[in-house]
């Protein structure tokens, strides 16, 4: 079986889908790897150092001629893998519902589109879950890119010339990035606060030292909620959440947003009118600009002032720490394919019955066949 890794094309991006460690691993297995020429540079990996892990390194047509399976990072363009296999696999992170003709471009084609963020949330798939690695350093970057923007310090420091106060962060959003953001805060020296629909992160946020502020006279989510995700609340819930906001934000210094909700545009939590009580020389990081933002006046890829608050939109956090999430996404993908690597037949093999191979697969045999997609 021979997997094509392409250097990636997308604006912006420096990650790539595979390392030198994670090459090795393939060759053992029984595959030939064969890297795009300069496909890690951004990443800090040299072609030298994929040739020393037993990868042919080449032009593009040489690296996609004959591939049984492509590996990227992002979709990669259709129209641009000519060469490869009839039925040849397509594994990376494809933004299914963003990018839903590049979708059935795929099946046109004949391949087989397997979306990585599709990747259910089971125990098995935890090592092969691309949205849990690629989070925990994006939750990691936004509090440095808040400290870098923020005029001031994070710890108390006490001076011959005086005392300095601690930031006040507030973590909004309490997922895989959310968890790792308020890590990072403490250990800067912030004191900080955090919140969440799922009534489950309560106790992690105290565990991790930090203070929960919950809205208390409407139920949110009990527990982890279906998978670890939030779903829309009800419009009382929203208010009270307005309300609890607006009354702890005019004495937060940084404000961290991760707020998500699978398939939809991400919640509004952050209004102008709010943002207009915080003092001057704040910052707002708003992980989900992306996905419409949890805060408004933000916009992906700038820093926005608005009422003398710094809001960081930057886009594809992950490719800014691209050494670090390039190695664990390689990873996630090697997990995933080594699971369902058949030692006889020389290949990856797919149950169409198995529950991951259902979750991420979007395209087999012209058609798309994903649920998630066709309900
Ligand atoms: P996510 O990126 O979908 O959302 C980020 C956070 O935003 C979530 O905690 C969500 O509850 C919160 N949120 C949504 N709407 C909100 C609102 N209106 N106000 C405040 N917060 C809101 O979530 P995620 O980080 O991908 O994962 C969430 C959970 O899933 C984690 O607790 C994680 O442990 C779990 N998880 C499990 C597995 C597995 O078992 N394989 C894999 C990944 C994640």
């Amino acid at each position: 079986m021979k997997l094509a890794v392409l250097r990636e094309s997308a604006g912006g991006e420096r990650r790539v889908a595979a390392t030198p460690e994670t090459v090795k691993k393939f060759i053992a297995l029984g595959a030939t790897v064969s890297v795009e020429a300069g496909a890690g540079l951004t990443a800090s990996v040299s072609d030298e150092e994929y040739k020393a892990a037993g990868a042919e390194v080449g032009t593009r047509d040489q690296t996609l001629s004959g591939a049984d399976a492509v590996l990227g990072v992002q979709g990669p363009d259709p129209a641009a893998l000519k060469g490869v296999k009839d039925g040849a696999l397509i594994v990376a992170a494809l933004n299914p519902y963003g990018e839903r003709a590049r979708v059935e471009a795929y099946a046109s084609a004949g391949l087989e589109a397997l979306a990585m963020e599709f990747m259910p949330r089971i125990t098995r798939a935890q090592s092969m879950d691309i949205l849990s690695s690629q989070s925990n350093l994006a939750g990691y970057k936004a509090v440095l890119d808040a400290a870098a923007q923020y005029g001031r310090a994070f710890p108390m420091m006490m001076t011959a010339a005086g005392t300095i106060s601690a930031a006040r962060v507030f973590v909004m959003g309490v997922g895989v990035a959310g968890l790792q953001a308020i890590a990072t805060a403490r250990r800067l020296g912030a004191m900080v606060s955090a919140t969440d629909v799922r009534s489950a992160t309560k106790e992690q946020i105290e565990s991790l030292g930090a203070k929960a502020i919950f809205v208390e006279d409407v139920k949110g989510i009990e527990g982890e909620g279906s998978g670890g995700y939030a779903t829309e609340m009800s419009d009382e819930y929203k208010a009270k959440q307005a309300e609890l906001v607006s009354s702890h934000i005019a004495k937060q210094d940084i404000v961290i947003t991760t707020a998500l909700i699978p398939g939809r545009p991400a919640p509004r939590l952050i209004s102008d009118v709010q943002i207009a009580t915080m003092k001057p020389g704040s910052v707002i990081v708003d992980l989900a600009v992306e996905q419409g933002g949890n805060v408004e006046g933000a916009v992906a890829g700038e820093v926005a002032e608005v009422h003398g608050v710094k809001i960081v939109g930057f886009r594809n956090v992950p490719s800014r720490l691209a050494a670090d999430t390039s190695a664990l996404f390689a990873r996630n993908l090697y997990n995933f394919l080594s699971a369902f690597w058949d030692g006889d037949a020389g290949k990856v093999v797919l149950p169409d019955d198995d529950e991951i191979v259902k979750g991420v697969r979007l395209t087999q045999g012209g058609k798309v066949v994903n649920e998630r997609l066709l309900g």
